[in-house]
C-alpha cells in the first residue's frame, strides 16, 4: 500500500447522493425580502413555528408525568417500547385490519419509519414510485441507498387524484413500492375511497406494496372522510405515521411503522428485515414512548377539532384572497397544513418561470407589470 502523502480526506459517496432538493432550490435562488415589508413565511411544514396552534394539556402532562416517575431512563427494545407498540396498534387497529404490538415498530419520527421501509424493500439501483408534488424526504432517502426515485403525476383538475396510467406506465421489474402520501403534503388533497380502490388495483396487478404516508391520517376537514389504505385494499402495506402533525409536536421525533400484511406477504423475510434494521438503534427517546400510550389515550377530540378548525380558516382565507389574483388558481385542500395554487405565468409578463415567480415575490417586485424596453 502506498503511503499517502498529504490530508485528503473524502466524503462518501452516500453521503454525497444524500440530498434534500428543497435545499438546493433555495440555496440556489437569490432571495432578498424587501426591507420595507414585513415577510409571512407560507412554506414551512412546522405546525409549531407561529404559535397559533397550541398543543393540548394532556400530551404535555403525559410528558411531565414519564419523567417524573424515573422509570423510562434505559434503553428500549430497539422496535420499541411493548406498551407503547401495544397502544399504537389499538389505536390504529380497524376491523378490516387489525394491528397488534408485532405489527408496529417505533421510530424516531415518521421519517425514521420512511426510512426503514425503503431500506428494507430495495436493493441499490431499484426505485420507487412516488406522487409529484410530494414529500421531498423520499429523494433524500432513496439518494442515500442509491434508490431511483420515479415522479407519477397527481392530477391538479381532479383535486390531486394519482394519473394511474402515468403510474402504471413508470414500473418495470425494477419497481419494488409504491409510495401513496394521503392525505397529501404539499396538496392539501385527500381520496375518497373509491381513489384507493383504483390505486390498490394497480398495486395488486403489479405485486407491488404499498408505502402509505398517513402521517396526516384523521387530519381532514368537517364533513370529509378519510379511510386509510388498509381499510380498503388487502395489499401488503407498510404505513407510516407519528406525532408531528396531528400532535402538533415534530421535535418530539416520535413515529411508527404499521405493518399490514394481509397475505402473509412480509412474513418470510420482511418482517426480519424491519428487526435487523432497528438495531441501527436509531430509534425514538424512552421518554417519548412511555408518554406515548398517555398521548393517544387522553388527547380529547376537541384539540383535533380546534386544530382542523383553525387549518380550515387559514385555508379558507388564503383561498379566498388567491381566487382574486389573476394568473394564480388555488385548490381548496380537504385536509392536512397546505394548499396548492397554480401560477399561470402567461398573465405575469414580468416572470419567465416558477423560480422567477417565488424571487420576485420575495422581493416585492410586481408581477404583473409589463417591463418597458
Ligand atoms: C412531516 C412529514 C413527515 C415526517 O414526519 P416526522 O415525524 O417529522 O419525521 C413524513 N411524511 C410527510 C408527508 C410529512 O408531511
Amino acid at each position: 500500500m502506498a503511503t499517502k502523502s498529504a490530508w485528503n480526506i473524502r466524503s462518501s459517496e452516500a453521503a454525497k447522493n444524500t440530498v434534500n432538493p428543497i435545499r438546493i432550490i433555495v440555496d440556489g435562488m437569490k432571495l432578498e425580502p424587501n426591507p420595507k415589508k414585513h415577510l409571512i413565511s407560507l412554506s414551512i411544514g412546522d405546525p409549531t413555528k407561529f404559535g397559533n396552534l397550541p398543543l393540548d394539556p394532556c400530551i404535555t402532562d403525559a410528558v411531565h408525568d414519564v419523567i417524573d416517575v424515573y422509570k423510562n431512563n434505559g434503553y428500549s427494545p430497539s422496535v420499541g417500547n411493548e406498551e407503547a407498540r401495544a397502544a399504537v396498534a389499538k389505536y390504529y387497529s380497524t376491523d378490516t385490519s387489525p394491528l397488534t404490538s408485532k405489527d408496529v415498530i417505533l421510530t424516531s419520527g415518521c421519517s425514521g419509519a420512511i426510512n426503514i421501509a425503503i431500506t428494507v424493500l430495495c436493493n441499490p439501483g431499484d426505485n420507487i414510485l412516488i406522487p409529484r408534488p410530494g414529500f421531498l424526504l423520499y429523494r433524500t432517502v432513496g439518494g442515500n441507498i442509491d434508490i431511483e426515485t420515479r415522479s407519477y403525476r397527481l392530477l391538479p383538475e381532479k383535486n390531486w387524484e394519482v394519473d394511474l396510467s402515468h403510474l402504471e406506465e413508470l414500473i418495470d421489474d425494477k419497481t419494488r413500492c409504491i409510495v401513496v402520501i394521503n392525505p397529501s403534503n404539499p396538496c392539501g388533497s385527500v381520496y375518497d375511497k373509491e381513489h384507493l380502490i383504483q390505486i390498490g388495483k394497480v398495486a395488486t396487478k403489479h405485486h407491488l406494496p404499498i408505502l402509505a404516508d398517513e402521517i396526516y391520517a384523521g387530519m381532514v376537514f368537517q364533513g370529509e372522510e378519510s379511510p386509510c389504505m388498509a381499510d380498503i385494499t388487502d395489499v401488503p402495506i407498510l404505513s407510516c405515521g407519528g406525532t408531528a402533525k396531528r400532535f402538533l409536536a415534530p421535535g418530539w421525533r416520535i413515529g411508527w411503522l404499521l405493518i399490514h400484511d394481509r397475505h402473509n406477504a412480509f412474513q418470510s423475510e420482511v418482517r426480519e428485515g424491519l428487526f435487523h434494521l432497528t438495531t441501527k438503534l436509531l430509534g425514538p427517546c424512552s421518554i417519548m414512548e412511555a408518554a406515548l400510550p398517555g398521548v393517544l389515550k387522553n388527547t380529547p377530540k376537541h384539540f383535533f377539532d380546534k386544530t382542523l378548525k383553525i387549518l380550515k380558516q387559514n385555508a379558507d382565507a388564503l383561498y379566498s384572497g388567491f381566487i382574486k389574483i389573476p394568473g394564480i388558481t388555488p385548490i381548496m385542500p380537504k385536509g392536512a397544513m397546505y394548499m396548492m395554487s397554480s401560477i399561470e405565468v402567461e398573465h405575469m409578463p414580468n416572470i419567465k418561470d416558477d423560480m422567477d415567480f417565488v424571487q420576485k415575490l420575495m422581493a416585492h417586485l410586481d408581477v404583473y407589470k409589463r417591463q418597458h424596453t
